[in-house]
């Protein structure tokens, strides 16, 4: 592809406001840590963040008109995303924009409107638990470059079962130190749009300054950009006429119907 990739980073940004453990993490935000390891790769484009706080402005139409993949962030405060600003969102999927949801990310409604789902459907521990990712599909381009397995030291306990629809592909499987597994890296396709959603990314722990977990996201990004930018879709299922005229012969017996 020749053109870069323009990235927008929607994160919440509450915890970072709230709690001393999380900012002294993420200073700048888990926007801003995500910021630094993308910028780091040639063929990211534009990076634009937004936060709770300013996303109708910063997750304007036309911000996301301009956006070849949008990463979400979210945890506490799902609701107060604007309505209006989630359809956007999934309208923009359906359109092609690329998606690829972190962590808690599956309660936001972005999230909720393309894949059916609600907040309360997997099971959760904060328990600072030690995981281990397995790579399910090593062919696929969201796995390149990381092993067959690896650790993240520390991140929140999540649980089958999730109620997600049926993913498309299933990438990494995880097991917990207290005993669950979960498909903590998953994908589906929506109208035009790839979805990626990666479980890791708890806010306590500084689980987006790891390798692996940042080449992961790089991955998916790269993975979920659309081949054009923009590819709105017909809406409406307009009445087509026929591209070509037939006659009664070339029909085999069907009589031409006239649109009119
Ligand atoms: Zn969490």
């Amino acid at each position: 592809m020749n053109r870069k990739i323009n990235v927008s980073i929607y994160n919440e940004c509450q915890h970072e406001h709230e709690v001393d453990a999380v900012r002294a993490i993420y200073p700048q935000g888990i926007h801003g840590a995500i910021r630094g390891f993308l910028e780091k790769d040639g063929a990211i484009g534009t990076i634009r963040c937004a936060t709770l706080q300013d996303h109708r402005e910063t997750l304007s139409q036309a911000v996301l008109d301009d956006t070849d993949v949008l990463v979400w962030w979210g945890h506490i405060k799902h609701h107060e995303v604007d309505d209006k600003v989630a359809a956007a969102v999934a309208g923009r999927v359906i359109d092609g924009m690329g998606l690829v949801v972190l962590h808690s990310g599956h309660g936001s409604k972005p999230f909720q409107l393309l894949l059916g789902t609600d907040t309360y459907n997997l099971r959760w521990r904060e328990a600072g638990e030690k995981v281990r990712l397995w790579t399910i599909a090593k062919n696929h381009p969201i796995s390149q470059g990381l092993g067959e397995t690896f650790v993240v030291p520390h991140d929140e306990t999540y649980g089958e079962p999730f109620g997600i629809p049926q993913p498309d592909e299933l990438i990494f499987l995880s097991w917990f130190q207290g005993g669950e597994v979960f498909r903590s890296g998953c994908t589906w396709r929506r109208g035009e749009g790839k979805i990626f959603y990666l479980q890791n990314g708890h806010e306590t722990f500084p689980i987006y300054h790891q390798r692996e977990i940042q080449q992961i996201i790089t991955n998916a990004v790269k993975w979920a950009c659309p081949v054009a930018r923009s590819c709105p879709r017909d809406r409406g299922g307009p009445n087509a006429a026929a591209l070509e005229a037939y006659t009664l012969e070339d029909g085999g017996g069907f009589t031409p119907v006239t649109r009119g």
